[in-house]
Parts: C-alpha cells; sequence; structure tokens
C-alpha cells in the first residue's frame, strides 16, 4: 500500500517528476542548483550590498532609451533608493518600523509604445531583480474569471526560479491599469473593477500571499509531496512589503478631467491652460486628484506616489531608435536575417523613411517592428540561400518588387560567376548596366536570369579558350549580341594571326 499522503493514481516518482518538470515555483531549495535558470535575473538582487545610485541607474537606462528624460530620471531615482533603503533596513535592523510608510510604488502614464514597459525591464534586469508583467484587464474582483491578482506574486517566486525571498524584493508592472478605473456610468461592471483595485491595494501594501493555491493542481502535488517526505504541511507565504508594483497606462479619457480642472481653476493655471488646449503632451499636467476622478479609489492612488509621465515619440525620436545600436527592434530584424546568413544593413535614408512611416502607425516605437515586419518580408522570404548581405535602402521601401528583383539579379549573376570560375577557370565580371539589362530581359521574357546567362553564354568558355582568354567584361552589347559578337572576336583574332604568320614568313 502507498502512503495515504500521496494522491491517488500517482506514484511517488511520478509525482516527483511531475512536479520537476512542470512547477518551478514549488521547487525545493535542495534542486535550485540543478534546475534550469531562469530566463532574465540570474543574480537576485542582494539587499545588503545594494549600492547602484540613481545618476548609475540613470546612465544605464540612457544608453538604452530614447527620449522620456523626465520619466527615465524619475524611475531611476525612486527604484533606486527603493532598493538601497532595504539595503539600509537589513544592515540595521534597529531602526524603527515606520508605521504607514508608503513604498514608492510608481504610476507610469504614457500612449502606447513609448517606453514604459522597456524601462522597467531594463531597470529590473540592470538590478537584478525578479520581473513580472500582467494586463489589469485579466483579473476580476473573485479571481473566478480571469486571474487572481495574487497570482502575480505566486508568477514573481516562479520567476526568482522559487527563491521566496528574492521574490520578495521583485517588481510587479500591471499595464492597462486605466481599464480597472470604476467608470462612473457603468454600474455593474464598477463594482467588480473597484474589487479589483481594492484586492490590489492590499498586496501594494504588506500581505502573506500563500504559495498554496487551493484551485492549483501543481501546488497542491507539492503540498501532498511535502507531507509525504516531513510528516508535517509546511505554509510558504510570500510577503509583499518590498515587492515594488509599478502600475501603467494610457489614461485616454483622463485628458478631459485635466482640461475641466484646468479650465476651472484659470486663476492658478492661466499660464499653463494655453499648453494644455495645444500641445499633445497634456499628460505634463496631471495630478493625483485627477485619477481618483478618473475612477480609482483614494486609497489606491494614496499607494502609488510616484508619478511618471511619457511622451509621444516624434518622427526624430523613432529615427533616433531605429538608428540606435542597443534598439531591441533593429537588432531583433538583423537576427532574423543572420539566422539565414544574411548581413542586413540600413541606410540612413531608410532609416529617415521607415521612421515617417512608423509615426503614421500612431502606436509609438511599436510602429517601427510593424513597419520593418511588413516591409521586410518579402525580403525574408526570397533572400534566405541566395545572398549574404542586404543593404535595405530607400528604394527597397519605395520600390520593394524592383530592389528584390536587382538583388535576386545580382545575386543570380554572382551565382553564374562563380560557376564559370569553377567549371572553367574563366573570369567573368559584369557592370551595373549589364545586370539592369539582364533584370529587364528576365521580367520580360519570364525566365530565370541564370537561364538566360547560359542560354546566352554557352558557347563561351569553348570560344574563350580558342582565344587563349581566362577573363571578360560582360557588356550589354555582349548580352545583345552574344553568339555574333563571339564569332567576330574569334574571327578578327585569327585573322590577326594569319596575317602575323603571313608577315612573318
Ligand atoms: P509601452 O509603453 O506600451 O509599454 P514598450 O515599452 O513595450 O511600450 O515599447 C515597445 C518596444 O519599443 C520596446 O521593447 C522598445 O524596443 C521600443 N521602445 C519603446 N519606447 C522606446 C524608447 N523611448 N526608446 C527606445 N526604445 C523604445
Amino acid at each position: 500500500m502507498s502512503s495515504s499522503n500521496s494522491e491517488p493514481g500517482f506514484r511517488p516518482q511520478e509525482i516527483q517528476q511531475l512536479l520537476k518538470n512542470s512547477v518551478d515555483a514549488f521547487a525545493e531549495p535542495q534542486l535550485a542548483g540543478t534546475k534550469e535558470e531562469p530566463p532574465v535575473n540570474k543574480k537576485p538582487v542582494d539587499p545588503t550590498n545594494f549600492t547602484i545610485t540613481p545618476l548609475e541607474l540613470e546612465h544605464h537606462l540612457n544608453q538604452f532609451v530614447i527620449g522620456q528624460a523626465d520619466a527615465v530620471s524619475i524611475l531611476a531615482t525612486k527604484i533606486a533608493t527603493h532598493y538601497n533603503r532595504m539595503r539600509l533596513e537589513s544592515q540595521r535592523p534597529e531602526l524603527p518600523h515606520i508605521l504607514g510608510n508608503i513604498k514608492p510604488n510608481v504610476v507610469l502614464i504614457g500612449p502606447t509604445g513609448v517606453g514604459k514597459t522597456y524601462i522597467i525591464r531594463l531597470i529590473a534586469d540592470f538590478i537584478h531583480v525578479p520581473f513580472v508583467k500582467a494586463d489589469a484587464t485579466k483579473f476580476s474582483e473573485t479571481g473566478y474569471v480571469g486571474g487572481d491578482v495574487e497570482d502575480l506574486v505566486r508568477e514573481l517566486v516562479h520567476v526568482a526560479g522559487g527563491d521566496i525571498a528574492a521574490a520578495e524584493r521583485g517588481i510587479i508592472y500591471i499595464d492597462e491599469i486605466d481599464k480597472i478605473a470604476a467608470a462612473s456610468n457603468t454600474m455593474g461592471i464598477d463594482v467588480s473593477r473597484t474589487g479589483v483595485q481594492r484586492n490590489l491595494l492590499k498586496i501594494m501594501e504588506e500581505t502573506e500571499v500563500d504559495m498554496k493555491v487551493p484551485h492549483d493542481i501543481a501546488s497542491q502535488m507539492e503540498a501532498a509531496m511535502q507531507m509525504q517526505r516531513t510528516g508535517k504541511a509546511e505554509q510558504k507565504k510570500v510577503n509583499t512589503r518590498n515587492v515594488l508594483f509599478i502600475v501603467s497606462g494610457a489614461f485616454q479619457q483622463l485628458e478631459e478631467i485635466v482640461r475641466k480642472r484646468m479650465k476651472g481653476s484659470t486663476v492658478g493655471f492661466g499660464k499653463n491652460l494655453h499648453r494644455v488646449g495645444s500641445d499633445d503632451n497634456w499628460t505634463e499636467n496631471i495630478v493625483a486628484q485627477d485619477l481618483v476622478s478618473f475612477g480609482f479609489e483614494t486609497e489606491f492612488v494614496g499607494r502609488l506616489p510616484v508619478m511618471a509621465k511619457l511622451i509621444k515619440l516624434g518622427v526624430d525620436e523613432l529615427y533616433q531608435i531605429l538608428r540606435s545600436p542597443t534598439s531591441a527592434v533593429v537588432l531583433g530584424k538583423k537576427r532574423d536575417f543572420l539566422a539565414y546568413g544574411i548581413n542586413l544593413e540600413f541606410t540612413d535614408d531608410a532609416f529617415h523613411l521607415l521612421a515617417e512611416l512608423a509615426f503614421a502607425e500612431r502606436t509609438g516605437a511599436r510602429g517601427i517592428l510593424a513597419v520593418l515586419e511588413r516591409l521586410l518580408l518579402p525580403f525574408e522570404k526570397y533572400l534566405p540561400g541566395k545572398v549574404t548581405e542586404l543593404l535595405f535602402d530607400e528604394e527597397a521601401i519605395t520600390n520593394p518588387n524592383n530592389a528584390l528583383e536587382r538583388i535576386l539579379t545580382h545575386s543570380s549573376v554572382l551565382a553564374y560567376q562563380r560557376k564559370m570560375l569553377f567549371d572553367h577557370s574563366l573570369t567573368l565580371r559584369f557592370g551595373a548596366e549589364a545586370e539592369h539589362w539582364l533584370l529587364e530581359k528576365s521580367r520580360t521574357s519570364g525566365i530565370a536570369v541564370e537561364n538566360i546567362l547560359t542560354e546566352l553564354l554557352k558557347n563561351y568558355p569553348y570560344g574563350l579558350t580558342l582565344l587563349g582568354k581566362s577573363e571578360i567584361d560582360i557588356t550589354v552589347e555582349i548580352l545583345q549580341n552574344s553568339q555574333r559578337f563571339l564569332d567576330e572576336t574569334i574571327r578578327t583574332t585569327f585573322a590577326k594571326r594569319e596575317e602575323q604568320i603571313e608577315g612573318n614568313e
């Protein structure tokens, strides 16, 4: 008989295996060394020796983030302070607990694709803390539909490779927070949204989150294993006191609220009014009270003492992102091409044009990826195996078919040149005009460039050997009348030779 603690239907070894395969978050400490490292945050921050200063963090971010100087400055400062303070408190436990202390949780306000997630990810990666991102829309008050906000904390443990202490110093990022604001005209949804805010409030302040979830089979199995090994159920809890919360959203309807408030207080804000009316970056004028008017509970806003506003990226910023050697989007596309042995480069003109097209997408820097994916697709499809270099220029954007055909023609010519050199030790040189002629010929005839060359120059290996030549410039003239040109060259060469022989006799 198996132990009454094991799950019915599973042998202990099977449970072990199942757990090992699927439940990283619940891994036993002794397994930690053998487990695969989590993808990011390899060395969780050690609060006892965290010494990164705001300026160091800002400097690091500035190597990646274009624009957004204000938000970068605020986030670098507040997050560095948060972790330095954790160091201080772990070094000096005698310091009295500050009742009612509020962490520097952050609300990020800004349109899509302007760097909100990017900046937080960069920070979490740089300071090596576990990081979890989720959309507020996936939570419901009860947790029955969608997720439970406490899942975020458990997920943090998972990302930290089961290291609860590391998870307790992690960062939880919740996007689309504006979607859980209570809109005044939709009562039904309001109750639930306010409920989600309250649930979040709990973990944002301080709470102990149980790693064991009643409806989660994996955690139940882990508990069963625990019981089997130790005879007692171990409670694993994660304290959220030091977990930093970043919430973000576009807060589109907030614009109206800000405008109204500022109109109503023209005395104090008269100067700014003009700016609000004419400026795209109305977010500069947001104050905490506007978030309450927007539909957030006062307590919820109270737990978000730091506000950072990110501004819309203009064409110039998008151009700079494209040019940046650290740009993830461009590096990603280059890597795609490198997977086919193609070295992808862009001309500066192409970057300018791409920035304009990306701007028109109205999705911030995300537009860059959308545009690159769209414009590079035909090249990504047809060039693998054909070329080792691709210089993506203006023509590739304005006339992609032509650019692609030109590149493919060049590649066919190169292949033909290699073949002639390899098979017949002949060096054939083609100028740009000759390649253009071949392209046109291929277009009008529907015959592949390599086949045209093979047909037109089929007698050249023999003919050139006859002439004692090992290299030739292939011009448009030759291509137009290849056979006649060869015949005439042979005829005149031999006539000359005969004359020479006769002259010598
Ligand atoms: P969101 O503001 O919606 O969170 P993201 O931060 O996810 O947008 O941006 C998407 C991608 O665009 C990032 O991963 C990054 O590659 C690029 N990006 C966005 N904003 C910037 C920026 N200000 N500087 C450099 N790259 C950026």
